[in-house]
C-alpha cells in the first residue's frame, strides 16, 4: 500500500496548459500537485507560434524577457501562389500581427522552451509537487461531499510510470539548443509506491488524448480528416528571397508553410498526398517531406543537412462540449480542443484556457470567491474554443488543395473566405480579440441581464457604462499604454503594474484632477473606498484572504493633468498608501503624457476613449476588464464585489 496525500489542485499533464495552472497555484500559494508520465518535458518539435496575448500572458509572471529575447519576431507574412505560366511568384507582404494591438507581436519559440522556463517558475515557488513518470490509474468522485468546498471529494490514484522513450531530435549543435546533452529527468520525480491522492479540485491538462477526459465519459466532437500535412525544423540552404518572413506557398504541386524560428530554424508545413504520408512513416525519414517541400518550391533551391525534428498529422477540428463539471473538475487545452497548426494556436489557447482558470480556482481555495464563479470558466473558454475550430477549419479550407472544388487550377489562388481568416488569425482572434460575454465576474453593460445573478447576494446586479471609456470593452482584457510615474517620472506599460498575482485592480482614471470638482470627487472616494467598514477594506484585510504579500483589489490612480501642477501628499491617502517600515507606497498615481525618454505617452485617455471626467474600471486577476463606471459609482462597485465574495468578507457601509 502506498501513501495517501492531500491537495487543493490536482493537476494531470505537465505541457503547456499544465504548466500555466501550475504558474498561478504558484504564485498564488496553493498547495497543488503537478503529475505528468514523461520523464522530461518537450525537447523539440511540436508548437512553436506565440502570439501578443501569450507574451503578455507571460509577461505578467515575469517570463516574457527571456522569452521575447529569444524567440524570433515574425514580423511580416508573405503570401505566394503561381501564374497561369506556373510560375511561383510573390502575391503580397503584410505585417503578419495587427500593429498597435499589443506592445508585443507575433513570435515563435520552441514549445520546449516555453515549458522549460513555466517550470522553472513553478519549481521556484515550493508549494507545488512536481511529479514526473506518474500517472493516474482511478477516478472517484464523492458527489455527497462535492457542494462543500471545505471538502476532498475527488480521489485518485497514482501510479509510477517506466519512462516513455525519449523524444527524437536530432540536435543541431548550435548556441541554445537543448538538444544535446539532455539529463536524466527533470525533476527528482516520483519512485516507487503508489499514491492516493484526495484533492477539491483537479484539472484535466494530459493533451488529445485526456485520461481525465475518458474517465467523465467525455469525447471530442467533430470533424476528422484525411487531408495529410508532414512538419519539419530545418536548418534551410535556400535562394527562396523570403526564408525569413512568414509565408504561404500555393502552388499546383501543393500548398507549404514557412514559419522563421529562432537559431535560424525555419519550420515548414507540407501538404502531403496519403501515400506519400505511409511512406514517411515506414521509412521515418525527414528527406521524404523535404522531396514534397523541393518540388512546391520550385525553381527554388532549398536543401539542409539538418533536420532537428520531423512529424505527419492528419488535420481535424474536434471540441469537447463541456469543459468544467460540478465546479470540481475541469479540462483545459488539447483535452478540450484539437485542431491543425495552420492558426498556430495550439500552445497559446491552451496556455489561456488555465490562465483563466487558475486564479479563479486558487481565489476559491483561499475564500476570497464564491466558489460558483467558477462556472464562468465554461462560459468563458468553450466559446473560444469553438471559435477557434471554426477559425481552423476556415483556414484548412483554404489551405488545403484536395478541398478546392476546381482541383489545381483553383489552387494557386488565395479566396477571399481565406484571406479573411489570415485577417483574423493576424489580429490574434483567440487571444488580444477575445471579449468575454456579461457573467458573475463581468457586469453587464446593459440593465438587466437574463440568467446572471449574483453568487450569493439578493440585489439587482451592477451595470457597466461603456460610454465612460469608448474604446474599451467590458470583458475584453485591457490594452496597455505608456504612463508616467507621478513621483519619479519613470515610464512604464499599464500591463506592467498589473502583473499576475490573483489581485483585482481598480483603476481610477481621475479626469484633469487639476478641475476642483475632480479633486473634490476623489476626496469623495477616501471616505468610501478607504473606510475600514468598505468591502474592499473588508476583502483586503480579510484574515483568510490575503496571499504572498499582495492585497485581494489594489487601486491605483491614473489621471491626465499637468504631472508639475500636483503634488501626491495632496492627494487622497488611498492612492499614497504609509506603512511605519516601508514609509510612502510611490507606485499608486500614474499620469497620462509624454514621457522624457520613451514615445508613445499621453495617448491613454484618448486611445481608450475617456473623458476629462474619468471613470473607473476593475480589473479581474487575468487583466480582463469586469466592471466599469463614473468615478464615484462606488455602490456599484460593492455591489459587484458582493455578489461574487462570500458572505463572511461583507459588511457594507455604503447603501
Ligand atoms: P500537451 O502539450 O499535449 O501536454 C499534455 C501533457 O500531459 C503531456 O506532457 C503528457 O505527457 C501528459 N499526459 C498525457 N496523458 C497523461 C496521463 N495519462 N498521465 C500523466 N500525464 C499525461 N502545435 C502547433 O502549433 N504546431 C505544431 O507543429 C504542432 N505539432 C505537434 C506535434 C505533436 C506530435 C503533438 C502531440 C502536438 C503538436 N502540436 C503542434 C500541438 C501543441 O503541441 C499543443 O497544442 C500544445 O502542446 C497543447 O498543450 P497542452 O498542455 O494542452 O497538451
Amino acid at each position: 500500500m502506498g501513501d495517501t496525500v492531500r491537495t487543493d489542485v490536482l493537476i494531470v499533464g505537465a505541457g503547456p496548459a499544465g504548466l500555466m495552472a501550475a504558474a498561478w497555484m504558484a504564485q498564488m500559494g496553493v498547495q497543488a500537485m503537478i503529475i505528468d508520465q514523461k520523464a522530461y518535458h518537450t525537447r523539440c518539435g511540436r508548437a512553436d507560434g506565440l502570439e501578443s496575448r501569450t507574451l503578455e500572458i507571460l509577461d505578467s509572471f515575469g517570463l516574457a524577457d527571456r522569452v521575447w529575447a529569444e524567440a524570433n519576431h515574425t514580423v511580416e507574412i508573405a503570401l505566394w501562389g503561381g501564374t497561369v505560366d506556373g510560375k511561383l511568384q510573390r502575391q503580397t507582404v503584410t505585417p503578419n500581427s495587427q500593429p498597435g494591438w499589443s506592445r508585443f507581436h507575433e513570435s515563435t519559440l520552441s514549445q520546449a522552451k516555453v515549458e522549460e522556463y513555466l517550470m522553472e517558475y513553478v519549481r521556484g515557488h515550493g508549494n507545488v509537487d512536481i511529479r514526473r513518470e506518474t500517472t493516474p490509474t482511478t477516478l472517484e468522485i464523492d458527489y455527497d461531499a462535492i457542494d462543500d468546498h471545505s471538502k476532498f471529494p475527488i480521489r485518485v490514484n497514482l501510479e509510477s510510470v517506466a519512462s516513455l522513450s525519449k523524444p527524437h531530435c536530432n540536435g543541431i549543435e548550435t548556441p541554445g539548443s537543448d538538444t544535446s546533452s539532455e539529463p536524466q529527468s527533470d525533476d527528482s520525480g516520483y519512485a516507487g509506491m503508489d499514491t492516493v491522492v484526495e484533492a477539491k479540485y483537479i484539472v484535466g491538462c494530459d493533451g488529445a488524448r485526456s485520461w481525465v477526459r475518458k474517465e467523465l465519459g467525455l469525447r471530442l466532437e467533430g470533424e476528422n480528416s484525411s487531408d495529410y500535412w508532414g512538419v519539419l525544423d530545418i536548418l534551410p540552404v535556400t535562394n527562396f528571397p523570403d526564408i525569413r518572413k512568414r509565408c504561404i506557398l500555393k502552388t499546383k504541386h501543393g500548398t507549404l508553410m514557412v514559419i522563421p524560428r529562432e537559431r535560424k530554424l525555419v519550420r515548414i508545413y507540407v501538404e502531403l498526398h496519403s501515400d506519400v504520408a505511409t511512406r514517411y512513416r515506414e521509412e521515418e525519414d525527414g528527406e521524404v517531406l523535404m522531396n514534397e517541400v523541393q518540388k512546391i518550391m520550385r525553381p527554388y533551391m532549398m536543401k539542409t543537412k539538418n533536420i532537428e525534428w520531423s512529424t505527419t498529422y492528419a488535420v481535424g477540428q474536434r471540441v469537447c462540449p463541456k469543459i468544467g463539471l460540478h465546479n470540481r473538475i475541469f479540462l483545459a487545452g488539447d483535452a478540450i480542443h484539437t485542431h491543425s497548426p495552420k492558426a498556430g494556436q495550439g500552445m497559446n489557447v491552451s496556455m489561456q484556457d488555465t490562465f483563466n482558470l487558475g486564479w479563479k480556482l486558487a481565489s476559491v481555495i483561499q475564500g476570497a470567491l464564491h466558489p460558483q464563479i467558477l462556472e464562468t470558466y465554461q462560459q468563458e473558454r468553450l466559446p473560444v474554443a469553438e471559435r477557434l475550430i471554426a477559425l481552423d477549419q476556415r483556414l484548412c479550407r483554404g489551405m488545403c488543395s484536395r478541398r478546392d472544388a476546381d482541383g489545381e487550377t483553383n489552387h494557386s489562388w488565395f479566396d477571399e473566405d481565406h484571406r479573411r481568416a489570415m485577417e483574423e488569425e493576424n489580429s490574434s482572434a483567440s487571444g488580444l480579440a477575445v471579449i468575454y460575454k456579461p457573467n458573475l465576474l463581468v457586469a453587464s453593460t446593459t440593465p438587466c441581464v437574463a440568467g446572471v445573478k449574483p453568487g450569493n447576494y439578493e440585489m439587482a446586479p451592477s451595470r457597466s457604462k461603456p460610454s465612460l471609456a469608448t474604446n474599451l470593452r467590458v470583458g475584453a482584457r485591457i490594452p496597455s499604454m505608456l504612463i508616467i510615474n507621478q513621483s519619479d517620472a519613470q515610464a512604464c506599460h499599464l500591463q506592467q503594474i498589473l502583473p499576475s498575482t490573483g489581485q483585482w485592480n481598480l483603476i481610477i482614471f481621475g479626469g484633469n484632477i487639476a478641475n476642483p470638482r475632480q479633486i473634490w470627487r476623489l476626496s469623495h472616494l477616501e471616505e468610501t473606498l478607504g473606510h475600514p467598514e468598505s468591502i474592499i477594506q473588508r476583502l483586503n484585510n480579510h484574515a483568510s484572504v490575503t496571499t504572498r504579500g499582495f492585497s485581494r483589489v489594489g487601486m491605483c490612480l491614473i489621471h491626465c493633468a499637468d504631472r508639475h501642477s500636483i503634488e501626491l501628499q495632496d492627494l487622497p491617502t488611498i492612492f499614497r498608501p504609509w506603512t511605519e517600515d516601508r514609509g510612502v507606497d510611490y507606485s499608486k498615481v500614474w499620469v497620462d503624457e509624454e514621457a522624457y525618454h520613451h514615445t508613445g505617452g499621453g495617448q491613454l485617455y484618448k486611445s481608450f476613449g475617456i473623458g476629462l471626467e474619468g471613470c473607473m474600471v476593475l480589473l479581474r486577476p487575468d487583466q480582463h476588464l469586469a466592471f466599469l463606471s463614473d468615478m464615484d459609482d462606488v455602490k456599484g462597485l460593492e455591489r459587484f464585489l458582493m455578489s461574487i465574495t462570500p458572505e463572511e468578507c461583507h459588511n457594507p457601509v455604503i447603501g
